[in-house]
């Protein structure tokens, strides 16, 4: 086989280092979930889910896989084209109009994925905006990042929420220049929110335009479940919010939320929304299904729970010492700081214990970082989180890690 060496030694070099990854694979039983059957080359195991981005488990609720079911008897299984080309259905039409106006825009654009939404929208703009300059958060997803460099125009990378470093930046180019920032409100892997009206100012400032990704956020903070520009009141400040229908809204797919005449001009021009089969509209139904049910009473109280969840576990960890890293969201990590003993916790925990949460490791954050991600949510019980927390100490005495608890 032709250069098959390359590839053994790139995988490698990611073995020597700690972070080849291995997926678990897994069966989510209707009504049971966190708890699910993984399976191994040696059998199948009964374990608990604590690293899904499912975060409010509606991708097993009953009116979600109605509407899906539904839409599966009518409409089919795929969408069978692009949008431009017989591919845009109802419930594409609908889903739209529901998230322009969950986000209070006069335009929203559907994707394929929350990762699709950022990459075709930002390598888009530098298109529309002849000589625009884009200032990114150092710690912006890996989406952002490559629709920047793809949309060729100037970047400048400011320090993660630094606010200081990104008025020095504005202050030293050209007032001339169309500019934009482009931000997160809930950052993934710590847990913390970005300055958005500190932000917003500054956009005011230098006449910039706003590109916030609310993709943690999204289903989760703000009286409707918007995100936290709408926890904070200023939606109507941001230009373009992005979001993703795959996590708290528990199907598949991403979005923009803007002006009608920016959506349109992203619609008209964007390839990777353009030149790409639309999404299947049993997705767009159960996304409009769980959209509107987060917006609504039942949508507050599983916040709800998911916040005191979230918190419940945070103080449990603190309570058994370990080094649960500072987090105002929903998101616990919890900081090991070496790649190999970060796998083994997470390989020891799923093996011999049942308790399955993914080691993240380089490039996913910084080295020295690596870290447990805990993401527990409104179907985590108080039981389970005490044997997490068992779990966790009983292993991490025996890695020698004792001394960072
Ligand atoms: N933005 C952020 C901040 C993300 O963490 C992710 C995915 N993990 C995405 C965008 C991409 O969203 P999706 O999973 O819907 O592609």
């Amino acid at each position: 086989m032709r250069h098959l060496k390359a590839f053994e030694d790139a995988l490698n070099s990611i073995r020597d280092e700690g972070r080849y990854r291995v997926f678990v694979d897994l069966q989510r039983h209707r009504g049971a979930f966190p708890k699910a059957t993984a399976r191994f080359e040696d059998g199948e195991r009964e374990i608990t889910v604590w690293c899904s981005n499912d975060y409010l488990g509606m991708g097993q609720d009953d009116d979600v896989l109605e509407a899906m079911h539904s839409a599966i008897d009518n409409f089919g299984a795929g969408s069978g084209g692009t949008r431009n080309i017989s591919g845009t259905t109802r419930y594409h039409v609908d889903l739209e109009r529901e998230l322009a106006d969950l986000h209070g825009k006069t335009g929203a654009l559907l994707f394929t994925s929350g990762y699709v939404a950022n990459d075709a929208t930002l390598s888009t703009l530098g298109k529309i905006l002849p000589g625009l300059i884009i200032y990114s958060d150092a710690l912006n997803h890996a989406s952002m990042i490559e629709g920047i460099r793809r949309s060729g125009v100037d970047r400048r990378i400011f320090r993660h929420n630094d606010i200081g470093h990104l008025r020095a930046l504005l202050e030293n180019d050209d007032p001339d220049r169309p500019k934009l920032i482009a931000f997160e409100s809930v950052y993934s892997m710590d847990g913390d929110v970005g300055p958005i009206k500190e932000i917003c100012d500054l956009a005011d400032e230098f006449d910039a335009l706003t590109y916030l990704d609310e993709v943690h956020a999204v289903g989760m903070y703000g009286a409707e479940g918007a995100g936290v520009a709408q926890r904070e009141g200023i939606m109507d400040r941001v230009d373009i919010i992005e979001g993703t229908l795959g996590k708290a809204y528990g199907v598949m797919g991403g979005y923009i939320a803007a002006h009608a005449t920016i959506v349109d001009a992203i619609r008209s021009m964007a390839s990777g929304f353009i030149f790409t089969t639309s999404t299947c509209p049993v997705m767009a139904a159960g996304a409009l299904r769980s959209v509107s049910k987060l917006r609504s009473e039942e949508g507050v109280k599983l916040r709800e729970k998911h916040q005191a969840s979230a918190q419940l576990l945070k103080d449990k960890f603190r309570d058994a010492g370990l080094p649960v890293m500072d987090s105002v969201t929903h998101i616990v990590p919890l900081l090991v700081g070496d790649p190999e003993k970060c796998k083994a916790l997470s390989d020891t925990l799923l093996f011999d214990f049942g308790i399955y949460v993914q080691p993240i490791n380089y490039p996913t954050v910084p080295r020295g970082t690596e870290r447990l991600r805990f993401t527990p949510g409104p179907v985590h019980d108080e039981a389970m989180m005490d044997e997490l927390v068992a779990a966790i100490l009983a292993v991490w005495k025996q890695l020698g890690l004792e001394e960072a608890a």
